[in-house]
């Protein structure tokens, strides 16, 4: 038996259920391939930020799996070319990768399924429950967050597997070193990719600092470390498995304190769970100016303003600083994506998906389900009755930010990023899409 594991956000070996899977086969060969951007917003890319933590998971990945006497494959070009290839190449008999929602990646799935001339497994490994456990048909998923947060919570969170001690060796193949990115970690918020500095976070945010003792009072804090967990980034790349965040939190709470601070933290990762489960059922109709609701807004694509929100240059202080905070870090506190997507949708009148597109080429934590769902819950065309959210962000710079420290820490009199130069023509967006 000779294997092959596409690792795509799943970039651990620990609660990998997909890499436990292949302990016993003769060889196994580990591969990842880098992300090509969507043929929608070939503009966008992956920006400087997010390519920097993914390298760097993927040489901590790699490091993890040299100490099993494995190595990490990473190559270029698209999964539906470069795997069938692989399979032949290296006369691979079986090849298993890790569920991650979306419409093209679904696509994709289905292709190799039938493309590909060895069994596919698809494992679960990204969320907190496996699709069996949850109390609803998928076609039956609630729409809106708080019916599914009071069924999710009294779920059991399956206890995450160990890291495989051992693994078979891989092929005789060509392994290259994974080159670094163009970029160093920003000054502003040096977060490192890889588990290591994922697992010190945790181990500071939950054990040593007892920040999660607060969390509830601290979480709208506009920058990271200083109020919320600042996990997104090492869950989204799959560093940390959510299961094994949920229970660093339970063991803090039975052994040192349980409150409603250390509650809500996970009731935020039943929010990513939520998104998780909406992006699995609601597929394409997530990319479409209506949402999952097939809502239409009046909004359209005003490039002028769209360069303006995107470099930092708007009429709002606050909002400047937040976009910014966003290029240069890749991070953004929830707070501020809440009034950074409401500046672009309600102020500028921009279509929403340009936003979501502009924070997926940024955000280190990037995920789609996260990030295409809170876009659509601001612009009111989620499934939420309530409608969007309209912030008003003087309202919001007194109350978060009182001092203007956080503005003034990314002020400048001109914005610190050269203006988007964007071609209408070059943005083919459309219902189709
Ligand atoms: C417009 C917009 C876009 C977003 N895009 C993304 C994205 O691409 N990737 C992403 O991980 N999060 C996204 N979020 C959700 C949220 O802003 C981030 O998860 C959070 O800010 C990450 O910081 P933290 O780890 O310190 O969060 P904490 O407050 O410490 O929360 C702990 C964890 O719970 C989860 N979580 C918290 N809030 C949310 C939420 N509203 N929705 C889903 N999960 C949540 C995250 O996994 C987070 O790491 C987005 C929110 C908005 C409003």
């Amino acid at each position: 038996m000779r294997h092959l594991h596409w690792f795509r956000n799943d970039l651990r070996l620990k609660d990998n259920p997909a890499i436990a899977s292949h302990t016993a086969a003769d060889s196994l060969l580990c591969v990842y391939l880098m992300p090509k951007p969507r043929p929608w917003c070939n503009l966008v890319g992956v920006g400087a930020q997010r390519e920097r933590f993914l390298r760097e998971s993927l040489q901590d990945l790699h490091q993890q799996l040299v100490e099993r006497g494995q190595a990490l494959m990473v190559l270029e070009g698209s999964p539906e070319l470069v795997l069938p290839d692989l399979v032949a190449r290296f006369a691979i008999t079986e090849v298993s990768t890790t569920f991650t929602p979306g419409s093209y990646e679904r696509k994709t799935l289905a292709y190799l399924d039938e493309k590909l001339t060895v069994p596919l497994q698809v494992h679960r490994g990204n969320s907190l429950f496996e699709q069996p456990d949850l109390p609803f048909e998928l076609e039956d998923l609630p729409k809106v967050f708080s019916p599914f947060r009071r069924a999710a919570e009294k779920l059991n969170v399956r206890g995450p597997s160990p890291s495989p001690e051992a693994l078979p060796p891989p092929p005789a193949a060509q392994f290259d070193a994974i080159p670094p990115a163009d970029t160093s970690k920003p000054t502003m918020l040096p977060l490192p990719g890889g588990r290591a500095a994922g697992l010190r976070r945790l181990r500071q945010f939950v054990f040593d600092d007892r920040s999660i003792t607060q969390y509830k009072e601290t979480r709208n804090c506009l920058d990271a470390l200083d109020g919320s967990s600042t996990l997104s980034p090492w869950l989204a790349n799959g560093n940390l498995s959510v299961r094994e965040v949920a229970h660093e939190v339970f063991r803090f709470e039975r052994e040192d304190l349980s409150n409603e601070s250390t509650y809500w933290l996970f009731f935020e990762l039943l929010w990513r769970e939520f998104f998780h489960w909406r992006a699995v059922v609601d597929d394409a109709q997530m990319f479409k100016i209506g949402g999952s609701s097939g809502k239409i807004r009046g909004n359209t694509f005003d490039p002028r303003n769209f360069a303006r929100w995107c470099a930092g240059d708007t009429n709002f202080p606050l909002v400047n600083a937040l976009m910014r905070q966003l290029v240069a870090t890749g991070w953004m506190s929830n707070r501020g994506r809440q009034i950074a997507a409401s500046c672009l949708i309600n102020e500028l009148k921009v279509d929403w998906r340009f936003g979501a597109a502009f924070f997926e080429k940024h955000l280190i934590d990037y995920d789609v389900g996260s990030n295409y769902g809170n876009w659509q819950y601001i612009a009111g065309v989620g499934g939420d009755p309530r409608g969007g959210r309209h912030f008003n962000i003087d309202k919001q710079a007194g109350q978060w930010d009182p001092q203007g420290i956080f503005t003034a820490k990314w002020d400048g009199d001109r914005p610190s990023q050269p203006h988007y130069v964007i071609d209408a023509a070059d943005w083919p967006i459309g219902e189709g899409h």
